[in-house]
């Protein structure tokens, strides 16, 4: 199988190639295509040159090349499950979540559209509201869920009629590959192009002239590069970046009922999750109990290849992510307690066994940072003022959860949490229809919904004196 580029409707070799490492081994696995400036370019050339044409299309027109793109990903749908599991190390069954996830993506956003509005309409005048695509937007992806992230960009943008760069993670372009071996046969030439790169495109993309819009999901750090970088052209930005939500318990709630569900909530996906649950706040009287609770479970959560059945947490995807988890457990072992069983799995690949650490200060580097693996601060708190104070001291704003057998309760409190989501009762659940986003430095704008589907347009007044002109 080889591993092309899609430019202007073309499977391309790369200027180079790039290798892809299989996390569950540590060993190299696979090689794609790599693109170097110049076939970016060409990839936004032929993006440009698409635009006017499928912009003209009529909603239903592109509608109908979404869903045909929708049908021939369900028809290769097995191997895009197992190839994601490869590339990115999640167990099968979540690959399989992930790409059914994309697949309905793309119908739903396919079939969304944004109708003209009448804002007003009097005897004298009448004014509209036309929503028009921007140009080329550029998605730019992570590594933790390198296909659903990139539908919930592809499917609104090409829907209301822009043009499309993919660049998907160095770590995880397999399936980003795949997806442009899919599409070549079924969209016009330059309306989706795939470039992949080491790392070393991102700016050359985002300082573009011809890229009218850059949407982003990864860091922090490099989300705030991207926005610096942008604006030069004064481009749209929207940034899904890191998140270090809360998973605050109330005191009515019983621990052996609530710990399966927070702790499914910060071990999905290895913890590589932006909105995944990073600190979990209890009531100081039911501290013991559900620091060892969880331990419980994370020592009998089923850790392998996720390729293997029955698993529940794969590796980590990347050798610098998982040095990275086992440096914050090392530096939480000096001022916490690391619960037994934690802590790095004696085999090749990137496994970190589940681990729960207890007893840690607020400041230590697992509370404040954005830990994004398998491991999960669990702290102690004496007064429902005292938990939101520390849920809100932090630089992040993403999700956030309570848990109480009194939704009503749940709810007051949630209204007082800093961020662009707060769920009660649950966690991770996030309908097609319902905007997410960031508040503080965790993103600008949103992505879903409406009001996800109307930062890929630019809003046009229309304003209509009925009378004739004099
Ligand atoms: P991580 O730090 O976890 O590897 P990043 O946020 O750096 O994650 O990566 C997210 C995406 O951003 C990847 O596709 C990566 O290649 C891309 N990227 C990296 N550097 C830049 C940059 N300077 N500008 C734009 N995109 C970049």
């Amino acid at each position: 199988m080889s591993y092309r580029l899609l430019i202007d409707g073309k499977l391309t070799d790369g200027a180079s190639t790039l290798d892809v490492i299989d996390p569950a081994t540590g060993k190299v696995f696979a090689s794609c295509a790599r693109a170097d400036e110049a076939q970016l370019n060409a990839a936004i050339a032929a993006a440009k040159k698409a635009f006017p044409a499928w912009s003209a299309l009529t909603h239903a027109q592109r509608k109908a090349y979404i869903d045909r793109l929708a049908d021939a990903m369900q028809a290769r749908q097995a191997e895009f499950c197992e190839l994601l599991t490869r590339e990115q190390g999640k167990p099968l069954d979540q690959a399989g979540f992930e790409i059914g996830g994309a697949i309905a993506a793309l119908r739903y956003f396919g079939a969304l559209e944004l109708p003209l509005e009448t804002i007003r309409d009097t005897a004298g005048e009448r004014i509209l509201e036309q929503r028009t695509p921007l140009g080329v937007v550029a998605a730019i992806t992570p590594w933790n869920f390198p296909v659903i992230l990139l539908m919930m960009k592809l499917a609104p943008a090409l829907s209301v009629g822009n043009t499309l760069i993919a660049k998907p993670a160095p770590s995880t372009p397999l399936t980003t590959a795949l997806l442009g071996e899919v599409a070549a046969t079924i969209l016009p030439p330059g309306v989706l192009n795939v470039i992949i790169d080491a790392n070393d495109l991102g700016a050359a993309i985002t300082r573009h002239p011809d890229i009218a819009k850059v949407s982003f999901t990864g860091s922090t750090g490099t989300g705030k590069r991207v926005m610096e970088s942008a604006a030069g052209t004064l481009k749209r930005v929207t940034l899904e970046l890191g998140g270090n939500d809360v998973a605050i318990i109330l005191d009515d709630i019983e621990v052996k009922d609530v710990a399966p569900k927070v702790f499914a909530a910060s071990m999905v996906n290895a913890g590589q999750v932006c909105m995944a649950a990073k600190r979990i706040y209890a009531p100081r009287a039911m501290y013991d109990a559900l620091c060892e609770e969880l331990n419980w479970l994370a020592r009998a959560a089923k850790v392998d290849n996720g390729l293997a059945a029955g698993v529940q947490i794969g590796p980590v995807q990347n050798k610098a992510q998982y040095d990275k988890v086992l440096a914050l457990i090392e530096d939480a072992r000096s001022k916490g307690k690391v619960m037994d069983g934690g802590g790095a799995v004696d085999r090749d690949g990137y496994f970190i066994a589940p681990t729960i650490v207890r007893d840690l200060p607020d400041d230590a580097r697992l509370v404040k940072e954005e830990q994004f693996g398998p491991v999960i601060p669990v702290l102690a708190y004496d007064t429902i003022d005292d938990v939101i104070a520390r849920a809100n001291d932090s630089e992040y704003g993403l999700g956030g959860s309570i848990w109480t057998s009194n939704p009503e309760r749940g709810q007051e409190i949630a209204m007082r949490i800093q961020s662009g989501t707060v769920w009660v009762n649950k966690h991770l659940d996030m309908p097609f229809d319902i905007p997410f986003g960031g508040a503080k430095q965790s993103g600008i704008g949103r992505e879903q919904g409406v009001e996800g589907m109307k930062e890929f347009t630019q809003s046009k007044i229309i304003n209509v004196a009925k009378n004739k002109a004099a």
